[in-house]
């Protein structure tokens, strides 16, 4: 077995995993982490298979800082955080992605997020969540008319 057919990420890409798909373009997909450790913790990702940010080309990288920084832009607001954590983390997942994680001023995790201290939430937290941000991407999306999936 390759490294690629083993990778749930590019599962998930094929359409052959379920997930909470937020976006997705020709370059990257956007999901809900699926052990997320705040509510809004999306996770983006290069639709090409490579196994960290460093392999990633660099207008690939560009590109999903560029939509990174949009997708948090709109979750900070629709989730009313008071920031937003971009993140590259080590992962057992030889997939390269980054972390984008809402900060709330109770979740008492200091100036970086504790990757280890995830939040359980239920199916219907996580559906509700999803809803209101695909919703404000949709919504940006309609009044900027961004060309795109
Ligand atoms: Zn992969």
């Amino acid at each position: 077995m390759t490294q690629k057919e083993s990778c749930i990420f590019c599962e998930i890409i094929a359409g052959k995993e379920k997930a909470w798909k937020l976006f997705e373009d020709d370059k990257c997909i956007v999901i809900l982490d699926a052990f997320p450790i705040n509510e809004g913790h999306v996770i983006i990702m290069p639709k090409q298979h490579v196994k960290d940010i460093f392999e990633i080309d660099e207008p690939t990288f560009l590109h999903i800082c560029k939509i990174a920084r949009w997708i948090a832009s709109e979750t900070k607001t629709v989730l009313k955080a008071e920031y937003v954590n971009m993140v590259t983390a080590s992962s057992i997942i030889p997939h390269a992605f980054m972390h984008i994680i809402p900060r709330y001023d109770y979740d008492l995790m200091g100036l970086l997020p504790d990757m280890e201290n995830k939040r359980k939430m239920s199916n219907e937290e996580m559906e509700t969540t999803y809803k209101k941000i695909r919703g404000a991407l949709d919504g940006f999306r309609k009044k900027n008319k961004r060309k795109t999936s």
